[in-house]
């Protein structure tokens, strides 16, 4: 007794233009110590107050005892043949989970993770394998930026730099719905990472309500998981499907696109998976489902992971089904897989959850999915 606890610090890396200004507000400075902060701290990546230089002696003291900068640690960098890099990262509470940069000719994509596991069960996904723990935090998820940034500075190789981020690591992001609108605030906020609303892109399985939240809130491009063109297989694939089965999803896709200052289109993810979504008829029954919808579609071919028993669609039928996409005038392209090698492609993400949902236990014990 006697002794009193070490205080908490709040942590800023997390909080959005307007939470920092509250921040600042309620500790008596004026708000415009925000944007001070915002450029310190995400545009030059600093997380040490005693350097920000523009902020008063008496402030930057103040400021490192009660607050902080703080991001995941890097535990694993791994970097694949063709240049993919993912990182394990582990978070305070021994979690850990998985970031992936993807360098292509003109852009670079940074795909951040936004849960720890994923609460949906996805019967072809690994992330879904592992079970959930928990939603990230702002800073957890705005703290893979910031890393990656800083990260990328000291690979000298090549032109590394992150142009677009999207939402297709582990979890579902529209299911952490409030840290992932104050991260992507700040991933679009001129004063932090400035990134264009086309370049910030959230991947959802279809959670319909936020959907309908997030058109409101925030300028960013829509990617829905869609995977089947009927319910009945949808029901197989995406579970979540028996919720907001796809005569919902479409409407609240289209009210997405035709929101505000939105003239942009959705775009569609669809695995290609042997013999189970990937035949001409189902490409047929694609086109009429999508055919009012402003949309585009990403077929990503299926990337395997240990005790699936789901197999990547032949090169001949994946190009067959586009071949009429196309032909029907559905604009869209393949995926090209990247990182297979590490283990760092479209659902390979595992991390190291520490599950409490029991699925892992379940999946372990019946050494292969039964559906
Ligand atoms: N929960 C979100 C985002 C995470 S997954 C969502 O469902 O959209 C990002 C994309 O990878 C999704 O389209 C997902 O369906 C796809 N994906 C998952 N597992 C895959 C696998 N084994 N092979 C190829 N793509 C996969």
């Amino acid at each position: 007794m006697g002794e009193s606890p070490e205080l908490e610090r709040t942590n800023l890396l997390g909080l959005s233009g307007s939470e920092l200004k509250e921040f600042f507000l309620a500790n008596a400075e004026p708000a415009f110590r925000a944007s001070q902060l915002m450029k310190w701290v995400h545009q030059r990546g600093l997380a040490d107050f005693s350097k920000m230089t523009d902020l008063s002696r008496s402030l930057r003291e103040r400021l490192s005892a009660m607050a902080e900068i703080k991001a995941p640690e890097i535990v694993l960098e791994q970097a694949s043949a063709d240049g993919t890099l993912k990182w394990l990262l582990r978070l305070d509470d021994g979690n850990c989970i998985e970031t992936v940069f993807i360098p292509e000719e003109n852009r670079g994509t940074l795909c951040v993770s936004s849960q720890v596991g994923c609460a949906l069960d996805c019967t072809f996904c690994s992330t879904a394998r592992q079970g959930f723990n928990r939603n990230l935090s702002s800073a957890e998820i705005v703290g893979q930026l910031w890393l990656a940034r800083s990260r990328l500075k000291d690979v000298k190789d090549s032109v590394r730099s992150i142009s677009n981020v999207v939402f297709m690591g582990m979890g579902e992001p529209l299911l952490n719905y409030d840290a992932v609108v104050s991260a992507m605030s700040l991933m679009l906020d001129d004063l932090a990472y400035g990134l264009g609303k086309r370049r910030v892109t959230l991947s959802t399985s279809g959670v319909i309500p936020a959907m309908d939240r997030l058109k409101d809130a925030l300028d960013v491009s829509l990617a829905v998981s869609l995977h089947a063109p009927n319910n009945p297989l949808r029901d197989r694939l995406v579970p979540l499907n028996k919720k907001y089965p796809l005569e919902q999803l479409l409407p609240a896709c289209k009210r997405f696109v035709s929101s505000k200052s939105r003239k942009n289109s959705v775009t569609f993810e669809y695995v290609m998976i042997k013999d189970v979504n990937d035949h001409p008829e189902h490409a047929r029954e694609l086109v009429r489902l999508l055919r009012d919808i402003p949309s585009k579609i990403n077929l990503i071919p299926f990337n395997p992971f240990p005790q699936t028993r789901f197999q990547r669609s032949d090169p001949g039928s994946i190009d067959r089904f586009r071949e009429i996409l196309i032909a029907s005038g559905l604009h869209t392209i393949t995926r090209k897989t990247r990182g297979e090698d590490i283990d760092a492609a479209c659902g390979q993400l595992a991390g190291k959850v520490i599950d409490r949902s029991r699925r892992k236990e379940r999946f372990d014990r019946l050494g292969e999915r039964l559906r």
